[in-house]
């Protein structure tokens, strides 16, 4: 399997070439040349494998002949070692949770599958990967776990100080070895704006092998096909399909369902589920983007207003916005109606959910017609946001036990100015030291 850039600037490459370069020299984003096709007949018997035969089905065409099988089906394994549970909300709703995993967001599959991805690829190199990544949160705590002790690679996070919640710093900042945190005295665009200036400059280029770890990563795009997969084999109804609704920021993941549903996977409608930063929406009815500057919302991961995946979703229906609003459609919910949501759904189900699962849970119960059912994806769990959900539900939510080791760890951060010659004399005096 080939990866053309979207840019049309540059030539194609594998997907491991596409995965240590993360973006196409050209700045485009990488997208497969041929969309696997699978037939209902062979849709129907992935209802029966387990969750590695699934993922090896799902993925192994995107791989080509990057990965032997064997190594591919470890890493699919390690990928998918946490819970997928599809839980009954009402009697028309679902919920697929994808919090069980080490940070407790979904992002942690994306981050795993990339770690591994890259740790093969780079396992005969002598020089170490250097992975850079600007975090307003989640994305930093996935990627310092899912590269946790991976060899040949190392991790810097950039944090702006102040602006995580502490159990997404503890995540960052507490893995030591291979991942380093770096806490800016700054806010999240001062630190993506550190990042990207890193990649262009010719010195760090030369002294390190660097590479970023967002979701522009055809190895942390791609895996996200398996949540649908996971969604349909629990899918309790015979001859009806499920409506789907996700959470939606740089909406990788939802292009990732689109793709899956592309290839043959029963899926209905999707629901773009967005907070106030919906560009989506107007999009889809007029056939033109307006990107706009993010406002911040209680659902933060998806303060996004300019989408960067947008262009792989338009790429796969041929530009044609006309197709893509018959099988996508945007919906905008208001922080209000995300309150008023987690508040009714505690009440009357006895449910929990976060900000940006409430969005998703809004948006599908607004859009599902009479008796028929749907899904949304919980993208993290309510204890990552203990101020909202208890502002919204009264309850604060408890850590699960199996994170509360985190709370003894110590904290390891360097600090740094929000200007980008200080980090970059830091990066080359560490280099120097070595
Ligand atoms: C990143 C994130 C999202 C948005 O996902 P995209 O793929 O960027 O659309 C939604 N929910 C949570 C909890 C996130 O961390």
């Amino acid at each position: 399997m080939l990866y053309h850039s979207l840019h049309h600037q540059s030539p194609p490459v594998d997907f491991r070439e596409a995965t240590i370069a993360g973006q196409a020299p050209d700045k485009g984003l990488y997208f497969p040349e041929q969309l696997p096709v699978h037939s209902p007949a062979e849709i129907e018997t992935w209802r029966g494998l387990n969750k590695i035969e699934l993922g090896l089905r799902l993925l192994k065409p995107y791989l080509g002949n990057a990965m032997d099988e064997k190594t591919l089906s470890g890493i699919i394994e390690e990928t998918l070692a946490q819970p997928f549970h599809l839980v009954q909300i009402t009697e028309q709703i679902y919920a697929l949770e994808l919090f069980h995993g080490p940070t407790l967001a979904f992002k942690d599959v994306g981050a795993r599958f990339m770690s591994r991805c890259l740790g093969y690829f780079s396992r005969n190199n002598d020089e170490l990967v250097t992975v850079l990544v600007a975090t307003s949160g989640d994305t930093g705590s996935a990627v310092a776990h899912g590269f946790e002790g991976v060899e040949g690679v190392e991790v810097i996070i950039l944090y702006p100080s102040g602006k995580v919640s502490p159990i997404q710093e503890l995540q960052l900042t507490t893995c030591g070895g291979n991942i380093t945190a770096l806490e800016v005295a700054g806010s999240f665009d001062d630190c993506q704006a550190m990042v990207k200036e890193a990649f262009m400059d010719p010195l760090l280029k030369a002294a390190y092998q660097l590479t970023s770890a967002n979701s522009i990563n055809v190895a942390r795009w791609l895996p996200q096909q398996l949540y649908y997969a996971l969604v349909w084999q629990q899918w309790p109804f015979d001859g009806t399909i499920p409506m789907v609704a996700v959470p939606s920021g740089n909406m990788g993941n939802i292009a990732a369902g689109l793709l899956a549903k592309h290839s043959g996977l029963p899926i209905d409608q999707f629901i773009a589920a967005c907070n106030e930063n919906d560009t989506i929406s107007a999009y889809l009815h007029t056939g033109m983007h307006t990107p706009r500057h993010p406002v911040p919302t209680l659902s933060n991961a998806m303060d996004v207003g300019n989408p960067s995946n947008l262009v792989r979703i338009a790429q796969m229906f041929n530009q044609r916005v006309e197709d893509m609003a018959l099988q996508l459609q945007g919906i905008t919910i208001t922080d209000q109606d995300t309150l008023a949501t987690m508040r009714n759904v505690y009440q009357n189900c006895g449910y929990l959910l976060d900000p940006h699962g409430a969005v998703a849970y809004a948006a599908l119960e607004r859009s599902l017609p009479p008796g028929k059912p749907g899904v949304f994806l919980a993208t993290a769990h309510p204890v990552k946001f203990p101020d909202v959900v208890e502002q919204a539900t009264g309850i604060r939510p408890k850590l699960p036990s199996h994170m509360e080791h985190l709370l003894e760890r110590t904290k390891q951060a360097m600090h740094m100015e929000a200007s980008y010659p200080a980090f970059r004399e830091w990066m080359l005096s560490r280099k120097k030291d070595h």
